[in-house]
């Protein structure tokens, strides 16, 4: 890295990336693009030698601002409702530029002892910001590492799980093991379980209902474990989920620990989303009942300004992701594992995760937590959930919609009522040539309209059968201005929608 041309081009990647951001409202949140249209506008291979003229990273940028910037979905774009955000902070992305230009590669303590030291304090400290059980941290006996996604999450805690089990059942008894989760858990969990070995007739998705707010019935999970057992199976692990993907609803853990109780059941909790909100005193009942869990993930890049990639995993016992996925190997145990420090095993992170090589996850996380504070974090998450309680009170306010489910956090379910419904509601009578489209079809078209504007982009999920538009606030740059004009947009199609089926 030469550290003058560095210093040039690092002034030239800032400025184009702060003149995004001052214009990132002018683009479509979605590109209208058919697949294949980039490729054709660049050349068929790599350049043999550098580009010519003086600076080829400025003519990459133009080519990025050009061909790229427009056809992006703007993840940022204070218009984009439709996931669980991927938040952005100063501190966030100059943290990942600080670690990538650093390119430290803590697979184990002696591979980088402060960086590793840096994850074990700021994993602990993100631990007690959530009101995490202590049982969970370092400081009590467990700990944290921060991973890419929560897929590696669940897979590594289901692994570790898998590998307790049989070393007490036996190896041969791998096909006798079983899952649980719930229709609304996300698909990564199965997709860990398949890696895991886990036949796909042994993962059981156990369903919820509208009634119960999809989430997970510790009843239903009870009478499953136990047709299991009596059936000669292996209940191994359950993946309960505070904050689903379609609904953010929140399985109770408490009731579900209870449920497991004595039956040898690991417990996960999948927080990926909705486990920052407990950064707030008034959300920590959403993890009640936390101190029974195995294990717990959250992301701080989804809802605490982390940037993208940053998933944090706690275990209560970190012997048991150890005995499963730590290697010894001469060439990288410059320091054994066994080396103590003060009495305490010198934590080798490489035995944690799938992988050997890992980022240096831990300073974006760090400068996030010192710059924001707890404070900053919790009036970050307030602030989307005021407004997400505002966008609610506008769709109750109009009769021709509905609040699907009640609001979690800052993910709101909704949908047109059906046509006649809607046009009943408005006074309207329906015309002559209506188009009798029923309710799902109706909110399909409602939210293809919606994103085609370019000026809101929502996503929908179908519970219980019914198909549901998700807005869901979390965006950095999202203010209360840019939600009331996503629910003007959602108005004015559903005059167009409902129009074009005759009310
Ligand atoms: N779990 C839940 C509840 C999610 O909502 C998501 C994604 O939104 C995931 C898991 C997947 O997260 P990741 O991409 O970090 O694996």
């Amino acid at each position: 890295l030469d550290a003058d041309e560095f210093r040039r081009q690092g002034r030239l990647v800032v400025d184009f990336i702060a003149n995004y951001y001052t214009r990132i409202d002018e683009y479509p949140v979605r590109p209208a693009v058919a697949p294949g249209f980039l490729a054709r506008q660049l050349a068929e291979t790599a350049p043999a030698r550098p580009e010519p003229g003086d600076d080829a990273l400025a003519a990459a940028l133009r080519d990025v601002r050009d061909l790229i910037l427009p056809r992006v979905t703007h993840w940022q774009s204070p218009r984009h409702f439709a996931h669980f955000a991927a938040t952005a902070s100063n501190v966030g992305a100059l943290g990942e530029a600080l670690a990538e230009g650093l390119n430290i590669n803590p697979f184990t303590w002696a591979a980088s002892p402060a960086a590793t030291e840096l994850e074990v304090v700021v994993t602990d400290w993100l631990g007690k910001a959530l009101h995490l059980p202590e049982g969970l941290l370092f400081s009590g006996g467990g700990g944290g590492t921060l991973l890419g996604t929560s897929c590696e999450a669940t897979l590594c805690t289901l692994v570790a799980a898998r590998d307790r089990k049989l070393a007490e059942i036996g190896e041969e008894r791998i096909g006798d093991l079983v899952v649980y989760c719930s229709d609304q858990t996300h698909f990564s969990f199965q997709k860990a379980a398949r890696i895991a070995g886990i036949r796909r007739g042994d993962y059981r998705e156990i369903p919820t209902s509208r009634e119960s707010g999809f989430t997970l019935s510790p009843k239903a999970l009870r009478a499953a474990v136990r047709a299991d057992e009596a059936a000669g199976r292996v209940p191994l692990f359950l993946c309960a989920t505070v904050g689903t993907t379609p609904t953010a609803a929140v399985d109770p853990l408490r009731e579900l620990c209870a449920a497991v109780s004595g039956h040898g059941v690991r417990v996960h909790v999948d927080a990926a989303y909705a486990g920052a909100a407990c950064v707030c005193p008034e959300f920590r009942h959403a993890i009640a009942g936390a101190e029974a869990v195995d294990s717990f993930s959250t992301n701080p890049h989804k809802w605490l300004l982390a940037n993208m990639d940053c998933c944090a995993l706690w275990v209560q016992r970190p012997e048991a992701l150890t005995a499963a996925l730590g290697t010894d190997h001469d060439v990288i145990l410059e320091v054994p594992s066994s080396e103590r420090d003060d009495g305490r095993v010198v934590v080798d992170y490489k035995d944690w995760q799938v992988a050997l090589s890992r980022r240096f996850r831990a300073l974006k996380l760090w400068l996030v937590l010192r710059c924001h504070g707890v404070e900053g974090l919790r009036g970050f998450v307030r602030a989307h959930v005021r407004m997400a309680a505002a966008f609610e009170a506008m769709l109750r306010a109009d009769a021709r919609f509905e609040v699907s489910v009640p609001r979690q956090f800052a993910l709101v379910c909704f949908r047109l009522r059906s046509a006649a419904a809607a046009a009943a509601a408005v006074g309207g009578k329906r015309g002559r040539d209506r188009d009798d489209a029923e309710p799902n079809e109706l909110n399909r078209r409602l939210l293809e309209a919606v994103n085609a504007t370019g000026r809101a982009y929502m996503s929908s999920a179908v519970v219980g059968g019914i198909y549901v538009l998700r807005c869901a606030i979390g965006n950095s740059l999202a203010e209360e201005q840019h939600v009331r004009e996503a629910w003007c947009v959602v108005q004015e199609q559903a005059t167009v929608v409902l129009a074009a089926v005759g009310c």
